[in-house]
């Protein structure tokens, strides 16, 4: 069993591949993916460990899109991290993500908020800078009272500081995983309509991630519906981003089964 969505120190995670694969094999966990948001520098450290440690890593990403005019996300397993075109790709989603970050500081300064590129040191593990970084700054220093806060009032997409994100195509995002020897899979999509996920199956998706932390018993059920009726591959991942609830993490409390990993790694070993 598999925690497929898992977030580091090279996205918006609080753990690094490291402690990550100290807390599975704690737990006895036999495999995971690193899913990190845009981003695949932590991939190959996480390999390395994960052998001496003597646990399955499949490699991962986790890639937003626009969709309907909202961001979605496509998970990517079995990546060919080292591909030169995943590489050329990434980043320019890297650079995408700084300049968006930097218009939100101007437009928090704007309305009110002390903040620079430097109050964000702190809080991040790599050179990747996201949103959740700016609302971990408007909590320690009393703008908010809750990261959620951060979001509804500055950071989401009502949010007074809230600035668009840089378009990148689904059509885009699923060549470039096939290019690259990936399996794409429809990432936590329990805030869409049938519809809207009948029409990214027909898009080319390989599969729908059924099972996340973020789901209801009713949505792992309608979502398993799916993709039995259309013959995907259903994974599942905690979407574990280092935070503690109840003293746990949430990383490998939602683990796919054996047969979705041999489903994705045949799917792999056809676009090799
Ligand atoms: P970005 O990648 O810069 O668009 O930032 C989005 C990240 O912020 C997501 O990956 C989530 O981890 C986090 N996030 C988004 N919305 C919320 C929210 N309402 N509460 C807490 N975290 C959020
Ligand atoms: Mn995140
Ligand atoms: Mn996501
Ligand atoms: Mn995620």
């Amino acid at each position: 069993m598999f925690d497929l969505h898992i977030h580091s120190t090279y996205s918006d995670g609080k753990l690094d591949p490291e402690s990550i694969i100290i807390n599975l094999k704690e737990q006895k966990i036999q495999g995971f993916s690193i899913t990190d948001h845009d981003c695949i520098a932590g991939l190959e450290e996480a390999a390395t460990i994960s052998k001496m440690c003597n646990i399955k890593f499949i490699p991962g990403i986790e890639f937003g899109v626009s969709y309907n005019g909202r961001e979605i996300h496509i998970l990517g397993y079995f990546i060919d991290y080292k591909n030169e075109k995943l590489n050329d790709f990434v980043i320019k989603l890297q650079e995408n993500r700084k300049v968006r970050i930097s218009n939100t500081l101007i437009r928090l300064n704007e309305l009110g908020v002390k903040i620079n590129e430097s109050s964000l040191n702190i809080y991040k593990g790599s050179d990747f800078i996201s949103r959740s970084h700016i609302a971990m700054y408007l909590v320690d220093n009393n703008y908010v009272k809750s990261i959620n806060e951060a979001f509804e009032k500055y950071l989401g997409e009502s949010g007074s500081a809230y600035i668009e994100k840089n378009e990148v195509e689904l059509k885009d995002v699923l060549d470039i995983i096939k290019i690259s020897s990936g399996v794409s899979i429809l990432a936590h999509p329990f805030k869409m309509k049938e519809k809207e996920i009948i029409d990214i199956i027909n898009s080319g998706i390989d599969g729908i991630e059924v099972i996340n932390s973020k789901h209801s018993r009713d949505t792992i059920i309608n979502l398993m519906k799916i993709v039995d009726k259309y013959n995907l591959i259903p994974t599942a991942g905690s979407d574990c981003h280092g935070r503690l609830y109840d003293e746990n993490y949430l990383m490998g409390k939602f683990l796919s089964p054996n047969s979705s990993i041999k489903r994705l790694e045949s799917l792999h070993n056809l676009r090799k």
